[in-house]
């Protein structure tokens, strides 16, 4: 009989399945590129800001060398505005990095790492990459995360559990969790427990949600939050991302990551990014304005959505649980790709980015359209 070869936990990984690829379904489906409407992978409609694309293109001349291993410039900037030192930041490959290299710092084959259900994809993945035993505790009433049934489940596993992931807010469900609760879920998790915030929408919280992060990285050394470049920022494409811990946190990040994780092309591009705050304030005025044209239709649809602190809108669209794939497939007919959740355990539902206005236009045109053929709309 043959050998066999790869590891068991890894072959029981089902595998990350992203937005459709604008390329993709304009040959499947024989449509025009350009009319297509992708509104699947929270991505700024914006695009890349054109400061970056300066940097960027300057720093181009200069590929031929390695990057900045240690990101000097970019932790500076980074830095100054978060107002910690350099040594507390890891730059990682999209924050995508960060929650990974977490993951593979503090968690062994067999340790246990808890997270809430219809939480971001990228956790149960990190966690089996490790061999790691992934505890999902349910979701509260609104789909969001149940801290203290978290808290209660950390303290019955004890000394199995190492990790922890919570995001504010969450994707696909755009939960949004109040800052005391946060706190008091940081400061009852034992210290042992290494505890990851991702805050890869961050930026698009409002003034009256915004809250401090950092000062709870100053009081507990087992806190990892980590921001993204992808979304507020314009620059998925390039992969980057950052994570604020304390020194020691960090320095384990540094001893496992990859000598050069961050290319060049996406250090200088994050830095003029996160200097142009003009950029950053029409993305967030863009987003107000799509998820009040959205949600409003959705209203009118008599639709459930889950209010959403995020670029994007969960959207039932349902009562089957093939509504989702079906609505789904309707769509990308008609040329809108938005994201399918049924692997998030939401089959009922879809998810949908928030684009610029005619974006948002052509999605509701096609989408009313194909709910008044399923007899789901009056
Ligand atoms: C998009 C996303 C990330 C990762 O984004 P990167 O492109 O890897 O920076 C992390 N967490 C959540 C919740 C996300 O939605």
């Amino acid at each position: 009989m043959a050998k066999k070869i790869g590891l068991d936990h890894v072959q029981a990984i089902a595998p990350y399945v992203g937005g459709r690829p604008i390329s993709e379904v304009a040959r499947q489906y024989g449509l025009d590129e350009s009319k297509i409407v992708k509104l699947a992978s929270n991505e700024n409609p914006l695009g890349m800001p054109e400061s970056a694309k300066q940097a960027m293109m300057k720093a181009a001349s200069d590929l031929g060398r390695y990057p900045d291993s240690n990101g000097f410039e970019l932790k500076q900037v980074l830095s100054k505005r978060l107002a910690v030192p350099e040594d507390w930041i890891t730059l990682g490959n999209g924050s995508n990095d960060i929650l990974e290299l977490t993951a593979r710092a503090v968690a062994d084959a067999g340790d246990a790492v808890v997270f809430s259900r219809h939480a971001f994809a990228v956790y149960p993945l990190a966690t089996q990459a490790i061999g790691a035993k992934a505890i999902e505790v349910s979701a509260d009433a609104n789909y969001g995360h149940d801290l203290p049934a978290m808290l209660k489940v950390i303290r019955s596993l004890g000394d199995q559990v190492k990790l922890v992931f919570i995001a504010n807010p969450n994707n696909p469900t755009g939960s949004y969790l109040q800052p005391d609760a946060i706190q008091a879920f940081i400061t009852q998790v034992p210290e042992n427990v290494v505890i990851v915030l991702d805050e890869a929408y961050n930026e698009y919280l409002s003034p009256e949600q915004r809250y401090d992060a950092i000062a709870w990285v100053r009081a507990h050394p087992n806190l990892m939050v980590s921001r993204s470049f992808s979304k507020a920022y314009g620059l998925a494409g390039l992969r980057i991302g950052y994570g604020i811990a304390q020194p020691a946190l960090t320095d384990l990040l540094n001893r496992i990551r990859q000598p050069f994780n961050v290319n060049s092309l996406a250090q200088a591009a994050a830095i003029a990014a996160l200097q142009d705050e003009a950029f950053l304030l029409k993305g967030y005025e863009l987003n107000r304005a799509g998820y009040a044209q959205l949600t409003k239709a959705f209203e009118q649809m008599k639709l459930a959505f889950i209010p959403s602190a995020g670029n994007f809108v969960l959207v039932k669209v349902g009562n089957d649980d093939q509504a989702g794939a079906r609505v789904n497939q309707e769509l990308l007919k008609r040329g809108v790709i938005v994201r399918p959740v049924a692997n998030y355990g939401l089959p009922q539902w879809l998810r949908i980015s928030i684009g610029l206005p005619e974006e948002n236009a052509a999605f509701l045109e096609a989408f009313s359209q194909i709910l008044k053929d399923e007899k789901v709309l009056a």
